[in-house]
């Protein structure tokens, strides 16, 4: 495969390399500095005032080239007008040489690819996200035209399954623009988070409807300044209600919940103590603080507690961070053991709950309720994004907490505040479940059947306790050819690979919806029946990274 994209013409490339001193032999001065370079000349930035069709004798290095030396004549020089509005002069190349030219000619077209819009494809099979964080180069965008190879790579095998273009609403079957066709193709939605489908909920979409022809469409502030409205009240003590604490407070997101909760209570003599598994923003909340912080092995009461014992007296606060529900396993946290710990050593307990509430415990009320262990829990946060269809996030606890973070949580006193039209169809959401339990029964019935099938057909499905199953493939490459055949028979899954995952359990993460269908259901056990004989990943041994 041709690496360089056949639409490209060295001919017309422009390079921009403003740091190259530029001397004239023939006037014996620097007469100034490039500006873009080109197969047949350059721009050059000086203030000297040199007519049209001056000859120049000039020498200047490139880069990892070496030395030119060229006749040039000056063809241009009021180059003020020009968009760049940078004085200077454009110089054509008389004379130079075949090895310079061709010299001058290597240097434009490996600078076009590591400097100008990689042109060039990164065989994919090898790599993964994780290999551009960094680029050797200077220039800060090249790991971005390095990625950018890697995509096209990734997308002309037909393994590219990310960022979906979705042209209906999200429910058991979607409608999607795709990308290969071009044309518009049904799906059955097996990657959302919306478990309870509410979404789409006529009452939620109702309830949205009416706020915005009341309150219009943004809040117009912060909450702390003026953007706190009667509807985020509600929907503040709603849910506080609902999860047991006294008070609880609005962010934009649950994202935004983690990293402004965590940041504000977790300061520089302080202590977090993270589950390896608790989630990104668990972690990058860790990093926001000016605190400490230190992982404990997923679930793993033992190596807890002895990474507080190493530490507890060389911190002042602690809090124990943990996921209800982890997002990439589907299993829930051990919660009587984290709060025996948290209670020996001292140490206050926060539970991002962001896939267990809507789904476990009794109606949906997420999994301090599953452990019957309401107003044990010094923090609970959760999202407003995926069980309850919306947007949002939250963090519930005491009175005088909720009113510190109200003042503190950075990502809300220094953001807009959640549009009231959002805030009120999060509310009918949260009211939605109450009223029809069968909503959280039908998810349940649904979670029990695909987790039974799948297991029956030999998939790995690690320790899913909730609407989140694993399917644990093992194989990046395997995993990647398997996304694309799944995305050809209609099924939308989301492939996670390294570094989102350790390596070796690359996986598949199906999300159960309570609005699927049994047909909806059968069909994709049916391609997963095929798919697992094909690529000989059925009774395979694998264990759970968990
Ligand atoms: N916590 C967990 C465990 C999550 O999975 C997510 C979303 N992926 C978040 C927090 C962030 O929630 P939100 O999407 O509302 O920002």
């Amino acid at each position: 495969m041709d690496p360089i994209n056949e639409n490209y013409n060295i001919e017309n490339l422009k390079i921009p390399f403003s740091d190259i001193e530029i001397f004239s032999k023939n006037l014996g001065i620097n007469i100034g500095c490039s500006g873009e370079i080109f197969t047949g000349g350059m721009f050059i930035e000086t203030e000297m005032n040199l007519h049209p069709d001056t000859m120049l004798l000039l020498e200047f290095e490139l880069p990892n080239t070496g030395y030119f030396r060229t006749f040039c004549k000056v063809i241009d020089t009021d180059q003020t007008e020009s968009e760049s509005m940078v004085q200077g002069i454009e110089v054509e190349f008389i004379i130079l040489s075949e090895v310079d030219r061709s010299r001058l000619y290597q240097f434009i077209e490996s600078s076009c690819v590591s400097h100008h819009k990689s042109k060039k494809l990164l065989n994919s099979d090898d790599l993964s996200l994780a290999n551009f964080l960094e680029s050797n180069n200077n220039d800060i965008f090249d790991k971005a035209y390095e990625l950018e190879g890697f995509l096209k790579d990734m997308d002309i095998k037909g393994y590219l399954p990310y960022f979906r273009t979705i042209v209906s609403g999200c429910k058991n079957r979607i409608i999607i623009l795709d990308h290969v066709s071009g044309k518009e193709k049904e799906m059955i939605m097996m990657g959302s988070n919306s478990y309870l489908g509410l979404t789409t909920h006529p009452k939620v979409v109702r309830a949205a409807t009416e706020a915005l022809k009341e309150y219009g469409v943004g809040s117009g502030a912060a909450s702390v300044l003026a953007g706190n409205y009667d509807i985020h009240k509600k929907l503040e003590s709603k849910i506080a209600n609902m999860v047991g604490c006294e008070d609880a407070f609005l962010f934009l997101s649950g994202y935004n919940a983690n990293l402004g909760t965590i940041q504000a209570l977790v300061r520089k003599n302080d202590l977090a103590l993270v589950d390896r598994l608790a989630h990104a923003s668990i972690l990058d909340g860790c990093v926001f603080s000016s605190g400490n912080f230190r992982t404990f092995k997923h679930s793993n009461i033992d190596h807890l507690k002895s990474i507080l014992e190493i530490n507890h007296k060389n911190y002042r606060g602690k809090l124990i961070l943990v996921d209800g529900v982890y997002s990439m396993e589907g299993d829930i946290v051990p919660l009587p053991e984290i709060l025996n710990i948290a209670k020996a050593y001292d140490s206050k307990v926060m539970v991002d709950d962001a896939h267990g509430m809507g789904v476990i415990g009794e109606n949906g009320k997420g999994t301090v309720n599953h452990y019957k262990m309401q107003g044990q829990v010094d923090l609970v946060m959760g999202t407003l994004g995926k069980s309850y269809g919306c947007l949002g996030g939250f963090v519930a606890s005491n009175q005088a907490v909720i009113d510190y973070l109200r003042y503190y949580g950075r990502p809300a006193f220094f953001s807009t505040s959640i549009p009231p039209a959002i805030t009120a169809s999060a509310l009918a959401s949260i009211e939605v479940v109450e009223e029809e339990p069968e909503i959280v029964q039908n998810l349940w019935r649904n979670i029990n059947y695909m987790k039974e099938n799948l297991s029956k057909l030999g998939y790995n499905i690690g320790n899913s306790q909730s609407a989140i199953i694993p399917i644990i493939i093992g194989n990046d490459l395997k995993m990647r050819k398997m996304s694309s055949i799944l995305h050809k028979y209609g099924i939308y899954i989301n492939a996670i690979p390294f570094p989102a995952v350790p390596k070796g359990t690359e996986r598949f993460r199906m999300s159960i919806m309570s609005n699927h269908t049994k047909e909806d259901l059968d069909k994709t056990l049916n391609v997963f029946e095929d798919l697992g004989k094909k690529f000989n990943v059925l009774n395979s041994g694998l264990f759970s990274a968990a």
